[in-house]
């Protein structure tokens, strides 16, 4: 039995969305079937996308909605703290996935995840899970917490291998981020040439790559209608094991989110 919670494999990241443009897109994508959103303190956006959530008429219960909780949050006070105000700006009593945005050299990680845990408890957070931790990170929160679930950057310029691997042997979870690469992906010659097989567009074959992997849900953020639709289309067709291989080879480490505050990547 995993403590992992269940993802829907598609969902609407919301990073740079603000004001009406924000709302507007969270409510279009619940409109076309969208019903994961992934949004963040750091976003300041809360307040939109609850108001999208609310504006769209789709059952609370229907939806999978993720906060993150930033670095000046993790203390023992903070926690609840900031979460309680994450919940007033969504204007809902709970979300399903609560993560650490980044790991922080400052706080004990066990003094967050103790936080987190109460959260957790009282039913304010569904799940809980990390993000930006390397393998090494997430095994030790592990040990101290249910941490289902990674959110980390993940396209075909950088695989996760190692962490696909490990999540796969604990039946976790990863919910990629930057999954297009920020529109890198859809000039990549060899996965124009897959599209054109499967009479997709290379960003659906991009998508589809990432939810082909088990336990893999992605978050591509859209704010034009058109690509929203388009990244919903990746449902009804499949990449074979040469062409899952063919995205896999494309992988040079090349991340796109490196702020300063990140961890050593490579440390094991
Ligand atoms: P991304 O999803 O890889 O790329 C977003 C860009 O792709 C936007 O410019 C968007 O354009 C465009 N796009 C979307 N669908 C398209 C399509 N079908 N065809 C062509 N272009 C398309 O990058 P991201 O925003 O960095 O990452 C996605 C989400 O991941 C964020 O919004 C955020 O929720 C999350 N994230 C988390 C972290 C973390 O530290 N945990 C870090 C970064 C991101 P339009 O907007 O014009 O439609």
């Amino acid at each position: 039995m995993t403590f992992a919670p269940i993802i829907p494999p598609l969902g609407l990241g919301t990073w740079d969305l603000r004001g009406t443009d924000c709302v507007r897109a969270v409510h279009e994508a619940l409109d076309m079937g969208y019903r994961h959103v992934d949004t963040a303190q750091m976003y300041e956006n809360e307040r939109e996308v609850g108001r999208g959530l609310k504006e769209s008429g789709v059952p609370r219960e229907d939806l999978f909605l993720t906060t993150k909780l930033w670095l000046d949050s993790l203390t023992r006070k903070a926690v609840p703290k900031t979460t309680n105000e994450c919940l007033k700006r969504l204007a809902t009593d709970y979300v399903d996935l609560l993560l650490i945005h980044w790991p922080a050299a400052s706080v004990p990680l066990s003094e967050t995840l103790g936080a987190m845990s109460v959260l957790l408890g009282s039913g304010k957070a569904r799940s809980i899970g990390v993000s930006n931790f390397t393998t090494g990170l997430w095994r030790q929160a592990l040990e101290l917490a249910p941490v289902g679930v990674n959110q980390v950057e993940f396209h075909p310029f950088l695989n996760q291998d190692d962490l696909v691997r490990f999540a796969r042997e604990k039946d976790l979870r990863i919910v990629a981020y930057t999954p297009l690469a920020k529109g890198r992906a859809s000039l990549e010659p060899a996965i124009v040439e897959i599209a054109r097989a499967h009479g997709r567009t290379p960003t659906q074959v991009t998508l589809r790559w990432l939810i082909q992997h088990p336990g893999v849900a992605a978050i591509p953020k859209a704010s034009r209608r058109e690509h929203l639709r388009e990244n919903l289309g990746i449902f009804d067709f499949e990449l074979d094991e040469a062409e899952m291989k063919a995205l896999s080879g494309l992988g040079r480490n090349l991340r796109l989110v490196d702020p300063g505050w990140a961890p050593d990547w490579n440390a094991r």
